[in-house]
């Protein structure tokens, strides 16, 4: 009964493809006592094919500064927490509501801002989702629905399915976005029983990727995003900016370019947010700036993602210029 893509995202989770990464001579048990080591085998192949393996290795490995303790980072850098309207809703931004679909991820990303959610308590799943749907009833604004986590597309398309059939009498949603990384870490989850999911749903579909270095987007991967295309989905790309993963100007200017030819569009560069274990990956302001506006020279508007930082509190993410 399990597909292909299931049984991927089990030997992920279960630590079995993270062996390679256990024998990297940097590999740290203390790191990962902290923030489990899970990678899948399509980021094992994009670390062998690259000719820079550290833009990869760096987001997935972990290492021993990250016990380091700094005394301006901590757990909710972003203020999820405060902006939580109930349980896994996160309704923080006028007209759109950010649902915590799912806990877990194919891969967990050293830096991640969420790396200390406690998703356990704050899912909006399956056995909650009346809930969701009696806020969104509530909240005749709200016309745009974000699938997050974790990864959302970890959950099952049956388990999808079972959520948006739920929305469909809500005439207010407009549209349905999806944060998800599974798309290059994965690509065997957009698969066809996927994408017919996709194309019965009747509302404008936005899928948002994760993808820092060029390099990230094997062979596999940019079928899917050619796949997702023809199912007239908008393709969007966020990135976080990255001590050396991709902290330079051609790096992201190479990004963009690669991003759309394979049909997608650069959304937002984000500033690292301040998650604690995660110092390491700290890129100033100054030198973001720096870069930015080298990409801007460089770049066609259309191709140039907006420089953000995410603070708690505020009614949009931060512009950085
Ligand atoms: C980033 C974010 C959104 C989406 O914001 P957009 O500017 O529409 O991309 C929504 N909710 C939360 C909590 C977010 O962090
Ligand atoms: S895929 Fe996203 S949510 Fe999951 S670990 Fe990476 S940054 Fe965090």
């Amino acid at each position: 009964m399990h597909n292909i893509w299931q049984q991927q995202l089990k030997q992920a989770l279960s630590g079995r493809t993270s062996e390679k990464l256990r024998q990297h001579p940097d590999f740290s048990h203390a790191g990962d006592g902290l923030f489990k080591t899970v990678i899948t085998d399509e980021v094992n192949t994009a670390i062998k094919e690259s000719s820079q393996p550290h833009v990869l290795l760096n987001q997935f490995l972990p290492i021993n500064r990250e016990t380091n303790i700094h005394p301006d980072f901590n757990q909710d850098p972003v203020g999820d927490h405060n902006a939580l309207a109930q349980q896994g809703i996160i309704h923080k931004y006028h007209g759109r509501v950010l649902l915590v679909a799912s806990g877990s991820c194919a891969v967990n990303c050293r830096y991640c801002f969420r790396r200390h959610f406690p998703y356990q308590k704050q899912l909006a799943s399956r056995r909650n989702w009346q809930a969701v749907v009696s806020y969104l009833h509530n909240h005749p604004e709200v016309h745009e629905v974000i699938l997050s986590g974790g990864d959302p597309l970890t959950l099952t398309t049956q388990s999808l399915t079972e959520l948006t059939d739920r929305l469909i009498d809500l005439p207010h949603i407009k549209t349905l976005r999806i944060h998800s990384r599974m798309v290059t870490v994965l690509p065997d989850r957009i698969d066809g029983e996927f994408l017919n999911w996709l194309d019965a749903l009747p509302w404008r579909k936005v899928l948002v990727t994760h993808i820092n270095h060029a390099d990230e987007l094997t062979h596999k991967a940019m079928g899917s995003l050619h796949r997702l295309k023809q199912h007239s989905i908008t393709l969007l790309n966020q990135s976080v900016l990255l001590k050396n993963v991709n902290d330079d100007a051609d790096t992201l200017i190479n990004l963009s370019h690669k991003l759309f030819d394979e049909g997608v569009l650069p959304y937002y560069l984000h500033l690292f947010d301040r998650v604690q274990n995660a110092a390491h990956f700290e890129v100033s302001l100054s030198r973001a700036q720096r870069i930015y506006a080298r990409m801007r020279s460089q770049l066609p508007g259309y191709l140039l993602p907006k420089l953000v930082k995410e603070e708690a509190g505020e009614h949009s993410k931060t512009p950085l210029i």
